[in-house]
This record gives structure tokens, C-alpha cells and sequence, in this order.
């Protein structure tokens, strides 16, 4: 008799990653050792239709996210997103994902105030049937009630990651660098390294 051969465990963890931070690195470590991930496919998005901000060039953020999951286990940052043109919308990545990996069953790792716009994305009911849904908890500002109850999503299928609620957030430290602030305990070494080589963030 063969063994079953157990379908590939495929992850995909998305973010502007400007910069990426030590919440995204302990996000990721956390989704590929609790899925028991064969593979993490990091994306820095392109223009992310639902951010109105401008994003720092490409380069940077794809350089810099290599290093801050350099030594994450099974974490890849794959950079397709950046070279499209237009928005950038999760479910054509998913469907990518899947025609390159058939059979392969699809994560798709997220932070709480994601998956609370999730709905709102473009084709919610299809990422929700091609992905199972990994919604790791973010912290909350002190004003807001209680945590995001993931189960409100409707997916057919919810992996939830835990994850010590880490209040740090990209927008914090760009500013932190605008006003000359420390940022040495909130991005990985080489990243802050890179920031102020290329002296990154200095205007709000
Ligand atoms: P910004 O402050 O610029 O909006 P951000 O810190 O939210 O950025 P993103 O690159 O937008 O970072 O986030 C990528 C993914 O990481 C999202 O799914 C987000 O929910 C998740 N994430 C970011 N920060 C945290 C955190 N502190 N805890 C848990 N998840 C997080």
C-alpha cells in the first residue's frame, strides 16, 4: 500500500511592507510553524487599491523584506505583485498560486484588521473558496472593543495563527524615523541598517 501523499501546504502572506517589521517577521515564523507550512510565499503588494498613501519605490521594499525574512523557515518573498501594472488584488495571486501548484491547498495569512476588510475585497467569496483563511491577532488601539471574532468571515475553512498581540505598525515607525526617533527594537537590524543607508522616511 503507498502512503497518501499530503497535498503541499502553501502559504501567502501579502503587505506593503513599508517597512516590513518585527510583527510581520513573528507573523510569519508563527503562520509556517503552526500551519505547518511547506512553503511561505511573501508578496509586497504593489499600489494596494485600498491604501491611498504612495507606497515607497518597489526596490526598496522588495530588498528590504528579503532581509527581514531572510531566516524565516520556508519564507520566500516573491516580488510578482510589483511588476503589475494597475492595482493589486489577492485573488489574482491566489489563482496564479493555484494554476502553478495544483493541488497544493492555499493559506492565506493575514493580521486582524485585514480580515476585518476582507470582505470588502474584490471577489471575497472566491479568495474565501480557494484559500483557507489564517488570521493572526493584532493589537488593538485601547478605544476599540475587543478582538476581531474571525469566524464572522464565512470562510469554509479558518486556520487561526496565535500570535502575542505586537502594537507596532509600519506607520509608526515611518514616523518615528520623520522625527529621528529610535526604531531599533521594531524593524530587524538589517532593515533599519537600510533605511538609513538609503535615508528612508525622513519626511512624514
Ligand atoms: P501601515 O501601518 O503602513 O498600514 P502595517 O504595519 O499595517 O502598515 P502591512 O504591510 O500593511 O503593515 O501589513 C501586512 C500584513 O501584516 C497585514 O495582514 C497586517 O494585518 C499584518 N500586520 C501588520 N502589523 C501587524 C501586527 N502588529 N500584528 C499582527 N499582524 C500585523
Amino acid at each position: 500500500m503507498t502512503a497518501a501523499v499530503r497535498p503541499k501546504r502553501l502559504g501567502m502572506f501579502g503587505g506593503s511592507f513599508d517597512p516590513p517589521h518585527v510583527a510581520h517577521v513573528a507573523l510569519a515564523r508563527a503562520a509556517v510553524q503552526q500551519l505547518g507550512l511547506d512553503e511561505l510565499r511573501i508578496f509586497p503588494t504593489g499600489q494596494a487599491w485600498h491604501k491611498a498613501r504612495d507606497l515607497s519605490p518597489a526596490a526598496h521594499r522588495l530588498e528590504m523584506a528579503r532581509m527581514a525574512f531572510a531566516d524565516v523557515p520556508h519564507a520566500v518573498v516573491d516580488g510578482r505583485e510589483l511588476q503589475r501594472t494597475g492595482p493589486t488584488y489577492t485573488v489574482d495571486t491566489l489563482r496564479e498560486l493555484q494554476a502553478q501548484h495544483p493541488g497544493a491547498e492555499l493559506l492565506l495569512v493575514i493580521g486582524a484588521d485585514q480580515a476585518e476588510a476582507l470582505q470588502g475585497w474584490r471577489e471575497s467569496d472566491e479568495i474565501k473558496r480557494l484559500a483557507t483563511i489564517s488570521v493572526a491577532a493584532r493589537a488593538r488601539p485601547v478605544r476599540a472593543e475587543g478582538f476581531f471574532d474571525a469566524s464572522r468571515l464565512g470562510a469554509a475553512r479558518l486556520a487561526p495563527v496565535e500570535l502575542a498581540p505586537m502594537p507596532v505598525s509600519a506607520t509608526e515607525i515611518r514616523q518615528r524615523v520623520a522625527s529621528g526617533q529610535s526604531i531599533s527594537k521594531l524593524v530587524p537590524e538589517a532593515v533599519a541598517g537600510y533605511i538609513a543607508q538609503h535615508s528612508l522616511y525622513r519626511s512624514a
